[in-house]
């Protein structure tokens, strides 16, 4: 079964499309948390980064790069931004389809809740 993220990146569910390669998706955040705030995932599900194996060691070095390439261009750049991967409960995933958030557009607190 496809996740929502694999989904989305058949076009099977619209999203706004921030940035796209032959490995990674960024899209708009359904419900922003910050001013910006996109996620960055790769199309290949990997379930969360505590699955992740050294197989996909390219791949998440890609998508952090690109993490940061997507940051610059929604205007990031000079603010700042955080990058976030929450990893299982506790860490608040709700969908497991590895991503990375991006979040930025106004001053973050920290620690966060
Ligand atoms: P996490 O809680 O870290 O697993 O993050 C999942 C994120 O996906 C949340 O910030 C949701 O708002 C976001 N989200 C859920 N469904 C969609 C969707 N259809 N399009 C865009 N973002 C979504």
């Amino acid at each position: 079964m496809k996740t929502l993220f694999e989904k989305i990146a058949a076009r099977e569910i619209p999203a706004q499309i921030a940035y796209e390669d032959e490995l990674v998706l960024a899209i708009r955040d359904i419900n922003p948390q910050a001013p910006v705030h996109l996620l960055i995932f790769p199309k290949r599900a990997v379930p969360r980064i505590a699955e992740a194996t050294p197989d996909d060691h390219k791949l998440l070095g890609h998508l952090l790069l690109k993490a940061a390439e997507v940051a610059a261009q929604a205007g990031l750049k000079n603010g700042g931004y955080r990058l976030v991967i929450n990893n299982g409960e506790d860490g608040g995933e709700t969908v497991p389809h590895l991503h990375c958030h991006i979040l930025g557009g106004r001053r973050l607190a920290w620690p966060p809740g």
